[in-house]
């Protein structure tokens, strides 16, 4: 029997989730928890809709020309893709197959030593892991969990030599100091398969699926962060010898 994954949607012309125009699919589920999440009805593995990877593949190769033409290809994003690891991982190998290229959107929460993790890595071509803050006392009450496994995943990337771009999440506040941006600084700097770092300004558009869900949002008194504080963290992280875009 086909194995099935379950997505909560997909975006057919994506242009900020990876090279080139994408394929982008959001997996439902995720064990994060983002005071900032703008996919809160992402959260449950249950919902979302079911599908096949040959279902999935037909709306895929569909938009192979626009995403071929402009060096783009097709992104796993969420919710969190890994979760459901076995598929993401045949439905790359489909992509792969027909020359389209892969892209995981992780959080790196994941699993260790698991198999299915190192099949899936082998079929993508390019990981965007989220970094959301290193001091893991900050860390645990923005996001709900320790940082430690995505942490861990990082450093296996780099011991895989896997191509990555790191994301960072700027919410003022919680992760625009200057000591917080130094350490990822350090603890990327001797990573050679990072490529770059893509700064994501925080912004509020995720607020209005909370209020629907009928859940409290507590950033309610973040604003999205000012030019000036993007370029002070670009500097900061481009001491370290990366290239730094936002
Ligand atoms: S990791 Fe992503 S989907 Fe999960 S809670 Fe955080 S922002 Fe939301």
């Amino acid at each position: 029997m086909s194995l099935k994954g379950r997505i909560h949607s997909f975006e057919s012309c994506g242009t900020v989730d990876g090279p080139g125009i994408r394929f982008i699919v959001f997996f439902q589920g995720c064990l994060m928890r983002c005071l900032y999440c703008h996919n809160r009805d992402t959260w449950d593995l249950h919902e979302g809709k079911e599908v096949t990877v040959e279902e999935l593949m037909a709306d895929t190769v569909s938009y192979r020309h626009f995403m071929n033409a402009s060096g783009g290809g097709v992104t796993a994003s969420g919710g969190e893709a890994i979760l459901q690891a076995e598929f993401v991982r045949d439905w790359f190998r489909a992509c792969q197959q027909q020359g389209i290229n892969t892209c995981l959107d992780t959080n790196g929460f994941v699993r260790r030593y698991d198999p299915v993790i190192d099949e899936l890595l082998d079929s993508t071509d390019l990981v965007m892991l989220d970094l959301k803050q290193m001091n893991d006392e900050i860390h645990q009450k923005l996001v709900g969990v320790s940082n430690q496994r995505t942490l861990e995943f990082a450093r296996y990337l780099a011991k895989r030599q896997q191509r990555t771009w790191i994301r960072y999440v700027v919410v003022p506040g919680w992760s625009d100091d200057d000591h917080s941006v130094h350490l990822l600084g350090e603890f990327t700097q001797r990573m050679a398969n990072i490529e770059k770092i893509e700064l994501l300004p925080y912004h509020e558009l995720g607020k209005h699926k909370w209020t629907t869900m009928g859940e409290p949002y507590q950033l309610e008194q973040v604003k999205p962060p000012k030019p000036e504080l993007l370029e002070r963290i670009k500097t900061i992280l481009s001491s370290y010898g990366h290239q730094v875009v936002y």
